[in-house]
């Protein structure tokens, strides 16, 4: 297997007030190439975050540090030219909420279009037929009709599916998808399931940021749970929900409708959660003395790694 991104000790801080919001806290993790990976995690948990790291997209109010390998290529060292080479055409972006993310004066189709004309073709018809294409593939009828319509036109679930296809078009390597079954109907989620599966049958490098677990089971290889910024458990799809090893993935399940909607307990507040120690501490019913200490992401089976004492 080759490694696509090596991600080492990766901090995003956003200095506000007189406080840091710690958004990505210290992050270590290695995605190979073709598999599909699933970050799961509370709101806030720096998920987006993460993502938006991975593309360069960061806002300028923040301080980053760490490693980003791409390759071999560490993406924080790049410049903004360079970067543009990468985004779209290696490592593309679906955005969280599909109503806000399309421009509202632009055709969907020269949306769509758009990575393909930066990126891989500059004549005019080749990429309508392209995108022509893209618009069959994501099932929106019939594409000639669809092409030149504008965003208001379209339903939740076929901006969404539009975003995806916009995401693909300039063929990148990677394509991170942020919340894409949020908030659309179950047609439109089995569609996004299944668009997802075929791109990834087709070998492309898939992380999907998402709430859904029921969604996650179904698609991906391996699932990393975040919280607090920080990557608590990242385990084989099948083995994390078969055994869940961290006592705040454990909770996540147990708080799934199909065993019991069990709430997990609330914490007690920022001040003491970055006080050095496990950060999940004051919510986890495990914890133990040694908890005041943060403990390391312990590595287990080849790919697979918890960060809690109890595994030490
Ligand atoms: P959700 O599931 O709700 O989308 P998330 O896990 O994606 O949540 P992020 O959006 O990554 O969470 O946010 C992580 C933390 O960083 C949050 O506390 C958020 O308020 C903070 N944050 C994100 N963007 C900014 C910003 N531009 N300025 C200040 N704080 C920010
Ligand atoms: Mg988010």
């Amino acid at each position: 297997m080759t490694m696509i991104l090596d991600v080492q000790q990766l901090y995003v801080h956003f200095p506000v007030s007189s406080t840091v919001i710690r958004a990505v806290d210290g992050v270590d993790i290695n995605i190979e190439q073709s598999e599909t990976l699933a970050v799961i995690g509370e709101s806030g948990s720096g998920k987006s975050v993460l993502g938006l790291a991975l593309l360069g997209l960061l806002p300028a109010n923040c301080t980053v540090n760490g490693v980003i390998r791409y390759h071999g290529e560490d993406l924080l060292t790049l410049s903004e030219t360079e970067l543009e080479m990468i985004r779209g055409r290696k490592i593309a972006w679906v955005p969280q909420n599909p109503a806000g993310a399309m421009n509202p004066s632009m055709t969907v189709g020269n949306q769509i279009g758009e990575p393909i004309s930066l990126h891989i073709e500059k004549d005019k018809n080749k990429i309508r037929k392209k995108v022509l294409e893209l618009l069959k593939f994501i099932r929106i009828t019939p594409p000639e009709e669809r092409i030149d319509s504008y965003p208001y036109s379209f339903s939740g679930g076929m901006l969404q599916r539009s975003l995806v296809a916009m995401g693909i078009s300039g063929h990148p390597e990677v394509l991170i998808a942020d919340e894409p079954t949020k908030g659309i109907d179950i047609m439109n989620k089995q569609a996004i399931t299944y668009l997802l599966r075929v791109l990834r049958e087709e070998g492309i490098t898939l992380i999907i940021i998402t709430h859904d677990l029921p969604f996650a089971k179904n698609l991906a290889d391996r699932i990393a749970v975040m919280y607090s910024g920080r990557i608590v458990e990242i385990r084989g799809r099948q083995e994390f929900f078969d055994g869940p090893l961290h006592p705040y993935s454990r909770g996540l399940l147990r708080s799934l409708p199909e065993n019991g909607l069990h709430p997990i307990p609330s914490g007690t507040g920022d001040s003491e959660e970055n006080d050095g120690g496990c950060k999940f501490r004051f919510r986890c019913t495990s914890a133990i003395e040694k908890c005041r200490v943060e403990p390391p992401l312990i590595h287990l089976l080849e790919g697979s790694a918890v960060r809690c004492w109890l595994y030490d």
